[in-house]
């Protein structure tokens, strides 16, 4: 009996082979377009409305900041008792930036290097500091991660693509305005979209602790935001279908655009995002000090150097650089 059975199963397994072999032809081919794509971790549908404190942001200018102290101490020698003395003798400036936004702050998958138009800005700090742009230790941050990365003192230099507004002053100071964005939108090519307000009911993607979440949600069309931890997680889920769209700073968007032709950025800028670098409240003379290095950055030409290399590149021509305004 236990050999008839045997032979059953045999044959059973040849006809399961030859079902295969037969014609060259596979058999019983799963159905692909039924496979679930996978979300990014920490993706997160129509999030809570941030916690934060309670207190409504005081009226400020969030573009004015501390008036620089004279000319900048000369690399290598900075004053006693002062922050920047302390990062020199640490040996390097510790910067939080991204490493997910092509054109700003992102890996070069060839070099593994960190590369983009806030990595060009910490390295002219690190040089005014040390006279060396490399005297820097990088530390990855996501949107939602600035703040406390500053006032934890795990970094010097908040640089990744950070608008100063009055809610965030609270906590933190800012230099002045290295760079003035805005928010836009970014759908399929070939879309009729060109405003949030078409996208009532639909899920638009931007990054959890952002300007852009904010603005997706107060919308009152009622979108769907879809919050994640880096901007290349919405890059993903647009690709994939998983949201209708992604809104954030048009220098984010041309990363993407650039990244995938499929793409393309809908409508005009909806707001005003002004690029500051965020530094611990306590360290007022750090930004004095890093507002010196924005002068003289934007002075001797590297600022137009590193946007037409950044942003050269997505067309358009290159805007006056932003004209600093001081607290007194
Ligand atoms: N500039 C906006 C912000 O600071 C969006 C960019 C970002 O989060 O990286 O929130």
């Amino acid at each position: 009996m236990r050999a008839v059975r045997a032979s059953l199963v045999f044959v059973a397994l040849l006809l399961a082979v030859s079902a295969c072999a037969g014609d060259g032809r596979p058999v019983d081919l799963a159905n692909v377009t039924s496979v679930e794509r996978p979300t990014p971790v920490g993706a997160e549908e129509n999030p809570p409305a941030s916690s934060g404190t309670s207190a409504p942001a005081p009226d400020c200018d969030p573009k004015a900041s501390f008036r620089p102290d004279g000319a900048l101490p000369p690399a290598g020698q900075m004053p006693p008792r002062t922050t920047m003395r302390a990062i020199q003798d640490r040996g390097q400036l510790i910067a939080g930036v991204d490493q997910n936004t092509f054109l700003f702050g992102f890996r070069n998958p060839t070099t593994n290097a960190l590369e983009g138009f806030d990595i060009d800005i910490v390295r002219q700090i690190a040089k005014a500091i040390f006279g060396d742009p490399n005297k820097v230790q990088f530390k990855v941050v996501t949107s939602a991660g600035r703040i406390k990365a500053l006032q934890e003192g795990d970094v010097d230099v908040v640089v990744r693509t950070m608008t100063a507004t009055c809610e965030r002053w609270k906590d933190i100071n800012f230099s002045a305005i290295y760079y003035t964005a805005g928010q836009r939108l970014l759908v399929d090519r070939g879309s009729e979209v060109t405003s949030l307000d078409q996208l009532g009911g639909q899920k638009v993607c931007a990054a959890k602790g952002s300007t852009s979440i904010k603005t997706i949600a107060a919308n009152p069309a009622k979108l769907i935001p879809v919050q994640v931890d880096n901007w290349s997680d919405c890059l993903i889920m647009l690709q994939q279908g998983q949201v209708a769209a992604v809104s954030t700073d048009d220098t984010i968007l041309a990363g993407m655009v650039a990244q995938d032709p499929n793409l393309t950025m809908a409508g005009p800028r909806f707001t005003e995002e002004p690029y500051g670098i965020g530094i611990p409240k306590a360290n007022v003379d750090m930004v004095k000090f890093v507002n010196g290095v924005l002068v003289k950055t934007i002075n001797d030409g590297t600022w137009a150097k590193s946007y037409d290399k950044w942003l050269g590149q997505t067309g358009g021509s290159r805007p006056a650089p932003p004209t600093p305004v001081y607290r007194d």
